[in-house]
This record gives C-alpha cells, structure tokens and sequence, in this order.
C-alpha cells in the first residue's frame, strides 16, 4: 500500500511553496517560486498547478488525500474563499479552493496562513499534546492563531485571533491598519528595528550599525547585538520583552491556553526575552494565569505547510475534539424509557 499524504501549498506574498507531507508531518517533498503577487489570480493559480506537477515528480508513487492551501487573509476559510488579501494584487473574493479542486481533480481546504502555522505547532510541533494553544509570530508584523478546545478558532468569518491588532497602549507609531496603539506596531521586528535604527546612526561605531553595516537596523540585528551583550541591544531587547509581556498577558486572559507558542524572526532572540516577558506575565496576569510556559515555536518556516497538510490529513474538528453523536442518544442520561428509568441505569 502505498504511503498516505497531503499535497500542502503555502501561498505567501513573496514566496510560493509546495510540499508533500505525510501523517507524522513529514515533508517528503518540496519546491518553491516566487509568487508573481501583481500578476493577478490566474497567473498564481498556474504556479500552484506547476508546483504541485513538481513535487509530484519528486516524489512519486504516493497517495494524494487533497491538498491543504494556507494563504494570506482575509479569507472565508468553509467557503474556500480568498476574500482579498492586501500582499496579492487583483484577488477580490477568488473561490480557490473550488477552482483548485477541478485543475488538480483533489479535495481542496484553505486556511488563514496564521492559522496554518497554528495547527502546524499544535500538531507536529512546540504545541504537539496541547488541548488549546496560542501561536503568535513575531516578524515583520505579528500574527497568529488559536486552537482553543482541540479545534482552529474561527469566528464570524474566519476572522478572529488578529493578535496583532489588539490596542495595547495609546502612543506610539501608528499602525499599518490606521490606528494608533496596536500590539503590532509597537512589539513586531519592524517596529524594534525602527527602535534601534532611531537610537543610532551610520558610522556611529555602534555594534548595531557594524551588523547592519551601516544600512538600516532591523530587529534581527537587535537580537544578534544583544546576544553579544551590547547595553543598547540588550535594553532595546528588554523593551521590546515587556511589550511582548503585556501582549501575553492579554492572550492568556482571553484564551487560557496549555502553551503559548511563539514563532517569527524575533523568536530567535526568546531565550534572551524570556526573563523580562516572565516578569511582566507575573506582574499583570491573575494568578490562574502565570503558569503557562511560553516557549519557542519549532517548526520555523514550514509550520504554514505542515499545518495546511493538517488540513487534510486530520479532521479538523481535531482527535481531540471528535463531535458528540447527533440523535436521541447524545444525552441517554436525561431521557427516559417507558418504566421512567434513566436510559443509562437501564443499560447497566
Ligand atoms: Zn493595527
């Protein structure tokens, strides 16, 4: 018989990647292009096809289940539709997943690509166990997604856990969405390397600016600096840990999760961080709260691709999660039969 596993694409604004992946998350397969994002839909979809045909050749002989598709949002994720996201020019409401199904003649899911990476944690990675998991990724922006009870979190539309634009302060740089405050335009890598870059300048002699060669400071930069123990490095670090901290806070109220993963560029500079971001969790989250380890995700670039082959190597409802039987029999306990006896004492 021949090995079971799931065609997964990554549709991202500047890369586009395919892999084959099989039940225990392995990839088996995999290939990517950059993604002609101004070209429009039908040009992209084309690539997908032409992908899919290349990590088919590379690894043959297995067996499709359909394809897992994470791209960016806004998406309906049970209409399979890209509704229009902002990184791919002239995709307003495209049925993807519809039109996929008939080019590659497989089942087609689609998911939000942060709530790919969500599941990809929560089942092959750092979350791996975790009845209910917060993923965020801290890089150029920050996102993420929430398994909450063994499922994906999706709300009206597909649209909640936007983690990164939950108002977290009042000041500050104003964010991509328009609005002042977001957890995003203050804590993600842009905004720490727009920090660092303030507080030095080229030719400075700053270790920052001999890392950046003298170029912009990005957040990279800051946790490379940091991990050589430069003081503005290490206090920009510092800052940016006790935002990340208040942010936590605020998921750990809202979601109580076993785990709160955190992936992104910035996640590489988490063991420098986690000191101060479990200070400032200790300090403002109540006491049924503080416990929750925040720990690095594991999975790096291709937890949207496992986690959209999750999709369809998995229910999505999750094992965890297998839906109650419909019917009379979903609650035995509060009916009774003829002789007024509680079906479920009868039956013992
Ligand atoms: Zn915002």
């Amino acid at each position: 018989m021949s090995i079971e596993a799931a065609l997964a694409i990554d549709l991202g604004g500047s890369e586009l990647r395919a892999a084959l992946v099989d039940r225990d998350g392995k990839i088996l397969a995999f290939a990517v292009v950059p993604t002609q994002a101004q070209a429009g839909p039908d040009v992209v979809i084309g690539q997908i096809e032409a992908l899919a045909a290349t990590v088919h050749a590379e690894a043959p002989g297995l067996s499709i289940l359909g394809v897992g598709v994470g791209a960016p949002g806004p998406l309906d994720p049970l209409a399979g539709i890209a509704v229009g996201p902002p990184t791919l020019a002239g995709w307003q409401d495209v049925p993807l997943a519809d039109i996929l199904e008939r080019r590659l003649g497989l089942p087609v899911r689609l998911e939000n690509d942060a709530n790919a990476a969500a599941l990809g944690e929560w089942r092959f990675g750092a979350g791996h166990g975790a009845r209910s998991l917060v993923f965020v990724t801290v890089s150029t922006g920050i996102g993420g997604g929430v398994v909450a009870d063994g499922r994906i979190l999706h709300g009206r539309r597909g649209l909640a856990a936007e983690i990164g634009h939950m108002t977290i302060t009042n000041e500050g740089e104003r964010c991509v969405c328009g609005v002042v405050g977001c957890f995003e335009a203050i804590a993600s890598g842009t905004a720490l390397g727009r920090r660092a870059d303030a507080a030095t300048s080229p030719l400075d002699g700053s270790t920052l600016r001999r890392l950046s060669a003298n170029a912009e400071v990005t957040g990279r930069h800051v946790v490379e600096a940091a991990r050589l123990q430069d003081d503005l490095a290490v206090a920009l670090l510092e800052e940016e840990a006790r935002w990340l901290g208040v942010g936590f806070t605020n998921l750990l109220h809202l979601y109580s999760p076993d785990v709160l993963v955190v992936g992104g560029g910035i996640a590489n500079g988490l063991d420098l961080m986690a000191p101060v971001i479990g200070a400032t969790i200790q300090q403002r989250a109540m006491r049924a709260y503080r416990d929750v380890p925040v720990v690095q995700a594991q999975l790096g670039r291709h937890a949207g691709l496992v986690g959209a082959a999750s999709l369809v190597l998995f229910d999505d409802l999750g094992t965890l999660a297998a839906p109650m039987p419909v019917g009379p029999s979903t609650y035995p306990d509060t009916r009774r039969d003829a002789a007024g006896q509680s079906r479920l004492t009868s039956r013992t």
